[in-house]
């Protein structure tokens, strides 16, 4: 089965793709990660897109689409996949449908206060990724996992938040549009809990 899971910043996209990963064992992508990830060990792509992601931009689409499509080529994508922040354009978008089979695309539906509450209080583990957010229980300061301090990703400071949630209403929105038309999109309410959208989620998905 291939999954798309889109949403804005703030969304749940990446919580999502985990929670559906358990639940069909097919491999999730997140092309944030691969970026983040290149970065973290100054590969030659870690170097050419860390000023662009901190300042909240977009990576091009030529190069994200190529990295995409090594990924996908990989072993674990044998028996499908979830791809989490791809598309981002509408022409990434249309590549896509061009080489590949895509049966449903998730879309993480938010209001706009949803989205800023959750990226304020986003906090980070740098060593093993765990992911938390100020606003639940919990220690605010400490990595619950591996107890190492929690950052917060530069691009989730406010500059960079409002210039990707434009982004993403200017870029991203049609992409999504374009999928509609196909009569591929899952519309999803994701401002309440996770496990309020997964069910939304699973219940949309028995069809296929
Ligand atoms: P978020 O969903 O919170 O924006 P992601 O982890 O999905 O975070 O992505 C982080 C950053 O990586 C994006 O702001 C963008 O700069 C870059 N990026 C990720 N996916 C793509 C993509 N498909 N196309 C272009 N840039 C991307
Ligand atoms: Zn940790």
């Amino acid at each position: 089965m291939n999954l798309l899971v889109m949403g804005a910043q703030g969304s749940g996209k990446g919580t999502v793709s985990e929670a559906l990963k358990k639940q069909f064992g097919v491999a999730t992508i997140s092309t944030g990660d691969m970026f983040r990830s290149a970065i973290k060990n100054q590969t030659e792509l870690g170097k050419i897109v860390e000023p662009i992601i901190n300042a909240g931009h977009l990576v091009d689409d030529q190069l994200t689409f190529a990295i995409l499509k090594e990924r996908l080529k990989e072993k674990d994508c044998k028996h499908g996949w979830i791809l989490d922040g791809f598309p981002r354009t509408l022409n990434q978008a249309k590549e896509l449908c061009e080489c590949e089979h895509i049966d449903k695309v998730i879309y993480l539906d938010v209001d706009y206060q949803t989205i800023l509450d959750r990226i304020v209080g986003r906090r980070v583990c740098p060593a093993c990724g765990h992911i938390h957010n100020i606003k639940y229980s919990g220690d605010p300061f400490y990595c619950s996992v591996c107890n190492t301090k929690y950052i917060v990703r530069d691009d989730d400071k406010p500059d960079a938040i409002a210039k990707r949630l434009k982004i993403f209403k200017e870029q991203t929105l049609p992409a999504k549009e374009f999928f509609e038309e196909k009569g591929l999109v899952l519309n999803v309410d994701a401002n309440k809990s996770l496990s309020y959208t997964l069910d939304q989620i699973l219940e949309g998905l028995k069809v296929l």
